[in-house]
């Protein structure tokens, strides 16, 4: 099926579940770009925070910094300030990251709409050297690998319209970092994947296959 022929009515709200570096903001971004999807990742919007200085950045940017997680109470404020499902299909990327996250965004945000959790399965001793080679683009969230996918233009972003936005390297992405979030991931996200399992709503990809491969296995998973 190509991409036009998918109906955005039989497009599910899109969870996505895996620890940094599995492939979820690169599949979010094909998903924007081919399928209209809105992108929410609650890392981002911190990130934003912090960038623009609002007591919250400032709040949360000591506890970003050591790779472990913000309240749920602040990224719950934070999802509920930027989520409108009346204006289309979202992914969640990101969030949720513990139950008391799942269950309001069950409950208060999605309310009996059509959703799938997607977990992204990948090896833990790859992550490392996936993340600590990547890099950002600050304005559309693209991510590219120095080793494995760099851009184009070199440290500028490829996309026409960030007008050769110059790319980041993530205060979070750097290994000393990375190592505690990945822990962090795999400390908490147990009792998710198992509240989604038993809604019955999860569904697995291989995060280590190329990324056309995956976009093409979650497009599968909506017919
Ligand atoms: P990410 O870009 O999703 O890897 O998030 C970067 C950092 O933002 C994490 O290491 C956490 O400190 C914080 N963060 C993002 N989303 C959440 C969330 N749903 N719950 C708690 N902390 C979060």
């Amino acid at each position: 099926m190509n991409n036009s022929a998918l109906q955005a009515e039989n497009m599910p709200q899109l969870i996505f579940l895996g620890p940094p570096g599995s492939g979820k903001g690169t599949q979010a971004s094909l998903l924007k770009k081919r399928l209209n999807y809105h992108h929410l990742s609650t890392g981002d919007l911190l990130r934003h925070e912090i960038s623009t200085k609002t007591p919250l950045g400032l709040k949360v940017q000591s506890i970003m910094a050591t790779g472990n997680l913000v309240s749920d109470e602040i990224v719950i404020e934070l999802l509920q300030t930027h989520c409108k499902l009346s204006d289309g299909k979202y992914i969640f990327d990101g969030f949720p990251r513990t139950v008391v996250q799942a269950q309001m965004l069950q409950k208060d945000v999605l309310t009996g709409a059509n959703s799938l959790a997607i977990e992204f399965k990948i090896q833990m001793d790859i992550l490392l050297d996936r993340i600590v080679n990547r890099r950002t683009c600050p304005k559309c969230s693209s991510i590219y690998n120095i080793k494995y996918r760099p851009s184009r233009d070199g440290n500028y972003c490829e996309n026409q319209s960030c007008a050769g936005a110059e790319l980041i390297h993530r205060e979070d992405d750097k290994e000393n970092v990375v190592v505690k979030r990945i822990e962090v991931y795999q400390e908490n996200i147990r009792p998710v994947i198992e509240f989604y399992s038993k809604l019955g709503n999860l569904r697995q990809v291989d995060g280590m296959l190329d990324g056309e491969i995956v976009f093409e296995s979650v497009k599968k998973m909506f017919v």
